[in-house]
């Protein structure tokens, strides 16, 4: 697959106006549509799926006019939010409820059968406590002193959307980026995925820090902390409560008291899963506001460009990977200057994909409209929005030094997360 473009024309078969290609990409006509979207997503397999996929359209459309409106500009918790929140909270409110019946009982029945059924119950508290989240180990972790100018653009994007910087960013090989937090104190980490970061402008780079600042500042993250450590803990009760293999007689008695609990808390994690999902795309809306205030409108809908050809990017650089393993075993300099090269293909190929490959994207988006389970809105959506709103200027404008700063301090990270990737990736 060469990485320069290779132009083919040809009359479209539909309606036989000259479609000019890339024949690297889909060929589609921009007059009629034909083969804009030819790996169509699954077709509905029930009425069910299709209620569903209706319903989250609908919701969508109403998310993006409200949006659109400007009406609602600050983050509010809509009614899925509270009521997601409202069920984690009773889901950690029923370990705490077992934790302090377990003290009860094993001080009451202090050598006497209540202790070995209080003992069983801290047990159980413990097991679906909530966990806290840990700084990863298997991916580079870059902290402040080892990136002082990274440290600064961020702690300088973060005041722009009215928050504070990270603690800590790890560096990973996915096309993409995400806020969490770790430690009992709260502390944050930014995850970079170098792929995109690589194919990024400096000011889109500043947009993507804006966004994913932006859901520290909009509470996201604290919200998120609390449904997704419920939703673990669910799973958790869904686990114990699996039936027993080849019951005998109390066993078949025992599985089925287990029954209604278990259906009752399988359909309790797909109601918080679907809540949080209505309360996500809002979130990234909000989030792509920000994003825009602290980089610029443009900046913003350059982010969304690289997000819309993500697909087309994890592609190649599965190729790039597998082209290089076909070059067997070799010296650790070697091995260094093929990391650094998977890069380099990497960002050749991303400045070569042709306007018509990103129209075909949206094109193809707007089909498939707004699926079920997943968090974001679609990215054309989310693209059209920024040009629908208020055009921003930038907060935060890169300065060639600074960006050459940064990239010295990546440039380790950076080949570390290309060797791992030639390697075989991060088990992810
Ligand atoms: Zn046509
Ligand atoms: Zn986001």
């Amino acid at each position: 697959m060469p990485a320069i473009a290779e132009e083919t024309t040809q009359p479209c078969p539909e309606c036989g106006t000259e479609i000019r290609g890339d024949s690297r990409f889909t060929v589609w006509c921009a007059a009629c549509d034909w083969n804009v979207d030819p790996e169509e997503p699954q077709p509905d397999t029930g009425r069910l799926d299709r209620a569903e996929r209706a319903l989250a359209r609908r919701h969508g459309e109403q998310l993006l006019t409200e949006i659109l409106s400007g009406q609602d500009a600050r983050p509010r918790r809509d009614a899925s939010a509270v009521t997601a929140t409202a069920l984690a909270l009773t889901v950690h409110g029923i370990t705490v409820a077992l934790a302090v019946g377990g003290v009860w009982s094993v001080v009451a029945g202090w050598g006497g059968v209540g202790m070995v059924a209080g003992l069983v119950l801290l047990a159980l508290a413990w097991v679906l406590a909530p966990r806290v989240g840990r700084l990863p180990d298997d991916r580079p972790v870059l902290l402040r002193t080892d990136a002082p100018e990274l440290f600064g653009l961020v702690d300088e994007v973060a005041r722009a959307v009215g928050t504070r910087g990270v603690d800590a960013i790890a560096v990973d090989g996915s096309i993409n980026a995400a806020v969490t937090t770790y430690g009992v104190r709260d502390r944050r980490l930014l995850v970079l995925g170098m792929p995109l970061w690589e194919v990024l402008t400096p000011e889109e780079r500043i947009a993507l820090l804006g966004h994913e600042l932006a859901h520290y500042a909009n509470g996201d993250t604290r919200n998120g902390l609390v449904v997704g450590t419920a939703v673990r803990t669910l799973s958790v009760w869904h686990h114990i409560l699996q039936p027993l293999p080849h019951p005998t007689g109390l066993e078949v008695i025992v599985n089925a008291l287990y029954v209604l609990p278990r259906l009752l808390i399988g359909g309790l994690l797909v109601l918080i899963v679907r809540l949080t999902s209505r309360a996500g795309m809002r979130a990234e809306y909000l989030a792509d506001r920000l994003a825009a205030r602290a980089a610029s409108t443009q900046a913003a809908v350059g982010l969304m460009d690289r997000l819309l050809i993500a697909d087309s990017l994890g592609v190649r650089l599965r190729t790039e990977v597998n082209r290089a393993a076909l070059g067997g075993p070799r010296s650790t300099r070697q091995a260094t200057a093929r990391a650094d090269e998977l890069w380099g293909r990497l960002t050749t190929y991303a400045t070569s994909i042709p306007e018509h490959e990103y129209e075909r994207q949206r094109r193809a988006g707007a089909r498939r409209g707004h699926q079920v389970d997943t968090t974001h809105p679609p990215t054309h959506l989310r693209r059209a929005c920024l040009l629908a709103g208020r055009p921003e200027t930038a907060a935060v404008t890169p300065q060639a030094h600074r960006t050459e700063l940064i990239a010295t301090e990546l440039a380790a990270a950076r080949t570390e997360v290309a060797r791992r990737l030639l390697r075989g990736g991060f088990g992810d």
